[in-house]
């Protein structure tokens, strides 16, 4: 049996040298646990060997989760990868030090509100479909461009960059190239892209921000 704390050595120790082979310093790179259906102990775990960034892809099972381990490492940094309902984004920017998945204006201007109305400035991610899959969120390429004016501008939230998640049964490093030239053409900093699959390839493809669960946590009950 590895536990939490060995898995997570092996993914840090992979990212650096992901890292190294394409001249990039690892500390550019922030790996984001992906802790989402996994009990509190088990976060615990990274928690105690020093990892602080998480992400959870539910508002309320981190509700459940957070503001206890919150008590004990109150320099934790969660983000919140997973779609979010309008009817829950005061909960999310209460909770939520980054919401990486704004894709649309009626939640962009939700958000905008919500962090005027409790006077916090979180750090928001606008999630691309670059895959154009009508089952997954996400703005589609073409509209990227308008929906950054949108949001960082006229709404002026703190757009850091671009999420995306890949097709399943597609070559990622396409889709990780896209959404680059998306960033760089709309100057936004960061990328979060590649998860426990193909974090290394997003490496080489400028990520900053990778999320990885399985590889860290063990495989997720399947629902
Ligand atoms: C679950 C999830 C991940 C982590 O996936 P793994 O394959 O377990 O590493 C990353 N990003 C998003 C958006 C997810 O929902």
């Amino acid at each position: 049996m590895t536990t939490v704390s060995e898995r997570l050595a092996t993914v840090r120790a992979q990212l650096e040298k992901a890292a190294r082979e394409c001249a990039r310093p690892p500390q550019d790179i922030t790996l984001v646990a992906v802790s989402k259906t996994h009990p509190p102990e088990a976060i615990r775990e990274a928690l105690d060997v020093g990892h602080r960034v998480f992400g959870e892809n539910r508002v309320q099972e981190a509700e459940a989760k957070w503001p206890g381990l919150r008590a004990d490492f109150p320099d934790v940094e969660l983000h919140l990868i997973g779609p979010l309902q309008t009817n829950k984004v005061r909960e999310a920017v209460a909770l939520f030090d980054v919401i990486e998945t704004v894709d649309r204006e009626k939640l962009a201007r939700r958000l905008a509100e919500e962090m005027a109305e409790q006077d916090l400035r979180r750090g928001v991610f606008l999630q691309v479909n670059t895959g154009k899959e009508p089952q997954k969120s996400g703005v589609f390429p073409e509209d990227l461009d308008d929906f950054v004016r949108l949001t960082r501008d006229d709404l002026g939230l703190d757009v850091r960059g671009l999420m995306a998640i890949p097709p399943q049964a597609e070559e990622p490093a396409l889709h990780f190239a896209l959404l680059r030239t998306l960033a760089r053409r709309n100057g936004l900093a960061a990328l979060s892209m590649g998860m426990s699959a193909d974090y290394e390839i997003a490496v080489q493809l400028g990520a900053s921000h990778i999320r990885v669960g399985t590889a860290i946590f063990g495989e997720r009950p399947k629902l």
